[in-house]
């Protein structure tokens, strides 16, 4: 059930349909949007008598819901989700930036990184410190001490910190150092994981699995949001196809897709997405053309050198040539968005 608020509505007449909700057993998910607030209601298992709600002062609709996401949907929020990560920003106008190594290797390799990615006006830094690699014998991250450079780096160059979480001992981490808890791609469906992120107050970025289809992606969201965490942005990072010619099909299509169904923020991963330096740039503007909220980009000092990922890796000058591009694309793509608005 979704219940709209009229769009005067006071607090204490939100609080009176959310402690209504309480009463009959249920959780309320209170989303104030720009004209309304609506109330998600989850804990349901059957079909909730919209009488309850009708009268209650300051509620205009209380609707069934057929679908089977309820919070990510833009029923609940028709605008579009921004996103708050640290000191900045996912969702909104500006194209968000997240860029860094695939690992986090030592002092030097991070802050080499980190500098590049400071320059380039990126707002977001990301690497692993808890890699979910295919094989036990490849090089696992450097755990916790990771994480403490990820802080450095926070200090000296005030980037925000995205960066993955495999366990609840490394959600519990991430939440200590880091600004945004990344859920790998072979996590999306770990549904232990989602409540429990669900249950941080963190924002959440939520990377598509392997094969996972678009339902299953969103609702992966919804696990993380049904426990009170609205704070998901999405990210497409490729699934596996017969294609050979790259480590991943990168799903564009996705990005209108998911922009059809939920309010929430949608980035693009072009590195994972394509497995190959020289498919990063063009698969990067292509992503910004469609319409994704930002992009995460893989760049080491030293690609041949990497201890992770170095196939896909940029060059920091590769990096700041694609940051470049993606901007004036951007920007192109704003000024003709407002254009067709106007018309
Ligand atoms: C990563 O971002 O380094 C990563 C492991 O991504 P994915 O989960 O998409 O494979
Ligand atoms: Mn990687």
């Amino acid at each position: 059930m979704l219940i709209v608020m009229k769009s005067g509505a006071s607090a204490s007449e939100i609080e009176k349909v959310l402690e209504v909700i309480e009463t009959l057993g249920f959780r309320g998910h209170s989303l104030p949007g720009a004209n309304r607030t609506a109330i998600g209601v989850t804990g349901n298992s059957g079909a909730i008598d919209p009488a309850h709600f009708e009268n209650l002062a300051g509620v205009a609709q209380a609707i069934r819901v057929t679908q089977p996401y309820k919070l990510i949907s833009k029923d609940l929020r028709p605008e579009r989700s921004v996103i708050k990560v640290g000191n900045s920003t996912i969702g909104g106008p500006e194209l968000a930036m997240i860029a860094g190594p695939c690992a986090l290797e030592d002092h030097e390799q991070v802050f080499s990184t980190a500098r590049i990615v400071a320059e380039s006006g990126a707002r977001f830094f990301r690497g692993g410190a808890y890699k979910p690699r295919t094989s036990p014998y490849a090089f696992q991250g450097l755990g916790e001490d990771g994480l403490k450079m990820m802080a450095e780096v926070r200090d000296q160059f005030g980037l925000n910190i995205v960066t993955e979480a495999m366990d609840e001992h490394g959600v519990d981490a991430v939440e200590r150092y880091g600004d945004c808890i990344q859920i790998g791609a072979r996590n999306m469906q770990n549904f232990s994981l989602l409540k429990y992120v669900g249950q941080t107050r963190k924002p959440v970025l939520l990377k598509r699995g392997l094969s996972a289809t678009l339902e299953e992606f969103l609702l992966a969201a919804e696990y993380i949001m049904a426990e009170g965490n609205y704070d998901v942005i999405l990210c497409e990072r490729g699934i596996r196809t017969f294609a050979a010619h790259a480590r991943n099909t990168l799903d564009l299509s996705v990005v209108p897709a998911v922009q059809r169904v939920t309010h929430l923020p949608i980035i693009v991963d072009p590195s994972h997405g394509t497995g190959r330096n020289y498919m990063v740039e063009p698969l990067a503007r292509a992503a910004v053309a469609v319409g994704a909220d930002g992009l995460i980009i893989e760049v080491h000092p030293c690609p041949e050198d990497a201890l992770c990922d170095g196939a896909q890796a940029l060059t920091p000058g590769q990096y700041l040539g694609l940051v470049e591009q993606v901007r004036r694309l951007s920007e192109v793509m704003s000024e003709s968005t407002a254009a067709h608005a106007g018309k």
